[in-house]
């Protein structure tokens, strides 16, 4: 084979998987649609992104292991970089921590290592936020992490505190195929110098997120298809729950998200598969 062939055939085999990927993406009922990554790179918004939104508006749910915004401020975020949804369309790591601790842990003194926003929201839900004395101790994306921090962190776990982490990623993909580091970075330091496990990793690939997107659509794991980029969080939570996943952005050879609607487009059957625009 020689090299013009192979360059042939891997674009036949590139669009047969995005040709198959579309026909499933049309088949979904309900999608649950990752963030970084798979809509956006930081303040990036990826091909696609926004002809996704718009095909399944009202059947759609971005559920994401963010923890610095609330949905509120995630919205204005979106809305900033031209992506219009609604605050209740979007589950975040970070509120659903706060959600988490108060059904499971109503009366904990939690020490929150997270954004201002993050602090604000589990205040206004009723959490007691304390510096010191804490019974659990929430690891979000706290952006003034350091030595100090990580410092008072171990010697509350070490005092008794449980540790609560929103999430356990290592980075987000940032512009330019650059990393952005995230909680899961600060949460192997955290159990380095204090030896202490997680007692929860709320978001993907654990079952909270997921569940709270699927209530929220009023939809089944039966019709309900995830799109995201990262095998280890949104294809094995998906995987957990019953649902077929989409993975995209290049991921084990996975089509980008213009690719994939390109495919749709294109598919044979789509258009009698596809919803109304
Ligand atoms: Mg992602």
């Amino acid at each position: 084979m020689n090299k013009d062939s192979a360059v042939v055939d891997r674009t036949a085999a590139d669009h047969f998987i995005a040709r198959s990927a579309a026909e499933r993406l049309w088949q979904a009922r309900h999608l649950i649609v990752d963030l970084d990554g798979t809509l956006i790179r930081e303040d990036e918004v990826l091909d696609g992104a926004s002809e996704l939104l718009e095909r399944f508006r009202g059947r759609c749910m971005i559920v994401s292991n963010n923890s610095t915004h609330t949905a509120e401020g995630m919205a204005r975020r979106l809305a900033r970089l031209g992506l219009q949804v609604a605050p209740s369309c979007i589950v975040l790591a970070g509120e659903q921590s706060v959600a988490y601790l108060r059904r499971e842990h109503p009366q904990a003194r939690v020490l929150l290592a997270g954004s201002a926003a993050l602090q604000r929201h589990a205040m206004a839900r009723g959490c007691q936020l304390v510096k010191a004395d804490a019974d659990v101790v929430l690891l979000a994306l706290d952006p003034h992490f350091n030595r100090a921090r990580l410092g008072l962190i171990a010697n509350q776990l070490r005092r008794g505190a449980l540790l609560v982490a929103t999430n356990a990623d290592a980075s987000h993909p940032g512009p330019g195929g650059s990393l952005v580091p995230e909680t899961g970075a600060l949460l192997a330091a955290v159990i380095t110098v204090s030896g202490v496990q997680p007692l929860r990793v709320v978001g993907k690939p654990g079952p909270l997120l997921l569940e709270e997107g699927l209530r929220r659509l009023g939809a089944s794991p039966a019709s309900t298809l995830v799109i995201g980029d990262n095998p280890d969080t949104d294809a094995r939570g998906a995987l957990q729950l019953g649902m077929d996943c989409l993975l995209v952005g290049g991921a084990a050879g996975s089509p980008s998200l213009a690719a994939l609607l390109r495919g749709a487009v294109s598919a044979p059957g789509a258009a009698a598969a596809a919803p109304a625009l």
